[in-house]
């Protein structure tokens, strides 16, 4: 009973890695027993449950955390002036963050060292969905440059929301939402902003409750895998090479990328910078949470960097939401490990989405530990990998989501500087 008791009483990521182990132990037990039916009829649709309430979550958490995102944005004066250059900088950078993360990923291959045949045995289970959306996609491609634009603009918002493929749908009438609510005078639309409010902090709760269910979901989807992949051990070969490469991607964007934009676009030495950043990251890397970090982030940005409050006021709440070039840098990765474990070969058309859809998706991504997954399902989905393959990077997410969280904050600092610098222009 006692030890029921400390397994519970352990931090969530020591259950998560855990119950990977322990799923690995099953399914290595169920393979010489012939127990494959039985995992595969007993123990995987737990996984199953577990990605299906990720997945149930997902649009919801987007809608919300993007409404609630926008309205942020309150003060239509503050906005109007520092508004459109904050999000294009934000766009801007998350965009530089998602092609290195892509680039990393098409050049280090991680998910190539894994056993070929058991490669092909894992596209062949998981071809005929692969192919379904690969057609829609090259299908999309033959209509013309703009077609992206008409997959953008949903016409009916129900079926939008019905389909968790549509996600671009549902950001962008989430931000039109937003946007027309900014100009309506406060007073009128108080109760609505209130209510967005307390359905934040409602599904916020529910990521929680669901999150806590890994450990349990993770477990049964490793035991699933390990039975697909008849034992063989290279996966985990794989997933070492595939931690360095998010680890080199994090290290690029915060050692690399964000020291030269300070040095060219703010009045902070690099070195201030970098000394005034590191208590920050270290706060993020312990919480894995941007949310959590905020109030140390805005002090050191105000006292240390010597940013105005409002530009810090305005830019870093703002950016904990919208801003996560760490977190769209190792999406991007982690989406193509697993297509690559998997066998799937994408597309130039599906690579587009991916870049599209983290861009777009980071926006929506809630800066609490484990974050992303919710989001990753949804991506792995729009471009037809299966959701499933989640469970492949789960059981050693926590370290590196330390250190994107330690990413993204030291990205709101960054932006925070140089809009400040603008704004003294
Ligand atoms: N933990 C991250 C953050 O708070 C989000 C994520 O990538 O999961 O910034």
């Amino acid at each position: 009973m006692n030890v029921f008791k400390k397994i519970f009483n352990l931090p969530l990521y020591v259950q998560i890695l855990l119950g990977m182990i322990i799923g690995i132990i099953i399914g290595m037990i169920a393979l010489p027993l012939n127990g494959t039916t039985f995992v595969e009829h007993w123990i995987r649709p737990w996984g199953q449950i577990f990605i299906r309430l990720l997945q149930l979550i997902a649009i919801p958490l987007v809608f919300v955390s993007l409404v609630k995102g926008v309205i942020g944005l309150k003060d239509i004066s503050t906005f109007s002036r520092l508004g459109g250059k904050t999000i294009l900088i934000y766009i801007g950078t998350t965009i530089v963050a998602v092609l290195l993360g892509i680039s990393l990923g098409l050049i280090v291959k991680p998910g190539n060292l894994v056993n070929q045949e058991q490669v092909l045995s894992m596209q062949e289970s998981y071809q005929s969905v692969v192919t379904e959306k690969k057609l829609a996609a090259e299908q999309t491609h033959d209509q013309g440059p703009l077609a992206f634009l008409n997959d953008i603009v949903p016409n009916n918002i129900i079926s939008a929301a019905g389909d968790n493929s549509k996600m671009l749908q549902v950001i962008f009438f989430a931000v039109f939402f937003g946007i027309a609510m900014l100009t309506i005078p406060q007073e009128k639309v108080k109760s609505v902003a209130a209510l967005f409010d307390g359905l934040n902090d409602i599904i916020l709760k529910m990521v929680d409750y669901i999150i806590r269910f890994a450990p349990w979901g993770v477990a049964a989807l490793m035991a699933g895998l390990v039975t697909d992949f008849g034992g063989d051990v290279s996966i985990f070969s794989a997933l070492a090479v595939y931690a360095l490469t998010v680890f080199a991607g994090m290290t690029l964007i915060a050692y690399l990328f964000y020291p030269t934009l300070i040095h060219f676009f703010s009045s902070v030495k690099v070195s201030n910078f970098i000394k005034a950043i590191y208590p920050v990251q270290l706060f993020a890397f312990t919480t894995s949470s941007s949310a959590a970090t905020l109030p140390v982030t805005m002090e050191a940005v105000e006292k240390d960097l010597k940013v105005s409050r409002e530009v810090s006021s305005f830019v870093l709440p703002v950016g904990v939401t919208i801003n996560m070039d760490g977190t769209s840098c190792y999406q991007s990765i982690a989406v193509l490990f697993i297509a690559q474990v998997l066998g799937i070969d994408l597309s130039l058309s599906q690579l587009l989405t991916i870049i599209g859809m983290t861009v777009l998706s980071s926006i929506g991504t809630p800066g609490i530990p484990g974050g992303s997954y919710v989001i990753l399902t949804m991506v792995l989905t729009s471009v037809g990998i299966p959701a499933e393959g989640l469970a492949l990077i789960l059981g050693i997410d926590r370290p590196l989501d330390m250190l994107r969280t330690a990413v993204n904050v030291t990205g709101d600092a960054t932006v925070a500087s140089i809009i400040d610098k603008a704004k003294s222009q």
